[in-house]
């Protein structure tokens, strides 16, 4: 990955970092956000997907390397294929890597169709490469909190600084356009629904600030590449490879990033507020439900009283590093 760029050199420590992931975490659901980020609870069974995707976005991130340094097709998408490889191989859980899984649609064998699919796919519009996986470190603005005395009563207010973090996937030129590109990877069917929904990506819009600001890249345009993740069709009706993949270009004007930075110095502002009460809601709506169930349905459903030990039974302890290779820093037992 390349060195972090960014506009401030205010100690990470003295500041309120945050992410795509903890903005959206803390908008589905405050709880949520509470086992994750405040007890830094994780499930103990992984997920396949996360691990898929970071797989091949390496091997993407990879072949984009080279092919940026003018590497033949050829030689970058070997490059890229070894990538994926050693990437799949440390991130996976072991027991999606027996042989008993080799035809599921996260197997090795699936990443690399799909990867070269979407090499092949992507290659013939010769798009140009700026930049690929770029680190950033976004300052934000203050934010204003309460000044909590040791007996919890208020004495005026004190200031914050926030920074955005995250890691922009490529800065991509197509026919005298220069878009902020970012790779989605999903099993469901990749409908013109579901690809509008990038519009009201906030972390979209955040990365096409930090291109601008960081980059100097004088861009409002983004570009989605959807793929989607399933497994080799066994009948000739089955989807082409070709056809898994999908295109979105999108448009963000200066208002509207404007608008993304103040809404969401908002919602920090509101994350810190719930941490001086420690007080945070349950959604008991969509989100507990959505891709296949919430990671702390299980614990959620219990009576209060039972939940703890659960959470011990069930969970680690892990913590969310967004600029690291591996995001979930697993903590000591
Ligand atoms: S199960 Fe529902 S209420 Fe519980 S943390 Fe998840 S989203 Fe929140």
């Amino acid at each position: 990955m390349a060195n972090l760029i960014k506009n401030t050199d205010i100690d990470f420590s003295k500041a309120i970092v945050i992410d795509s992931t903890l903005i959206k975490t803390y908008r589905a659901c405050q709880k949520k956000y509470d086992y994750f980020q405040n007890h830094r609870y994780v499930k103990k069974s992984r997920s396949t997907a996360p691990s898929f995707g970071i797989a091949m976005h390496e091997g993407i991130a990879q072949f984009r390397l080279q092919r940026k340094k003018l590497i033949p097709y050829p030689s970058a998408i070997e490059i890229g294929q070894a990538a994926l490889q050693q990437s799949y191989q440390k991130h996976m859980p072991a027991e999606s890597q027996s042989e008993v899984m080799t035809d599921d649609r996260c197997s090795l064998n699936n990443a690399i169709r799909l990867y070269h699919g979407f090499c092949q796919h992507y290659e013939s519009i010769g798009y140009k490469y700026h930049y690929v996986e770029i680190p950033f470190a976004l300052y934000l603005g203050k934010i204003k909190i309460p000044n909590l005395d040791i007996d919890d009563t208020w004495s005026g207010w004190i200031e914050k600084d926030v920074i955005y973090v995250g890691i922009i996937d490529a800065i991509i030129e197509s026919n005298g356009i220069t878009y902020v590109n970012d790779l989605k990877s999903t099993a469901m069917n990749i409908t013109e629904n579901y690809l509008n929904g990038y519009q009201m990506d906030q972390g979209l819009i955040g990365y096409t600030i930090a291109a601008r600001e960081l980059l100097g890249i004088d861009t409002h345009h983004a570009l989605i590449h959807a793929f989607w993740v399933q497994k080799e069709a066994k009948t000739k009706a089955g989807k082409p490879l070709d056809e898994y993949y999908h295109t979105k270009p999108l448009y963000f004007d200066d208002e509207q990033l404007a608008e993304w930075t103040s809404n969401t110095l908002l919602t920090v502002t509101e994350i810190e507020q719930h941490k001086l009460s420690n007080q945070w809601a349950m959604d008991y709506a969509a989100s507990c439900n959505l891709y296949g169930g919430c990671d702390y349905r299980g614990v959620c459903s219990l009576p209060p009283s039972s939940r703890q030990q659960r959470l011990e039974m069930d969970f680690r302890r892990a913590i969310w590093t967004p600029l690291e290779e591996e995001r979930l820093q697993v903590m000591e037992e």
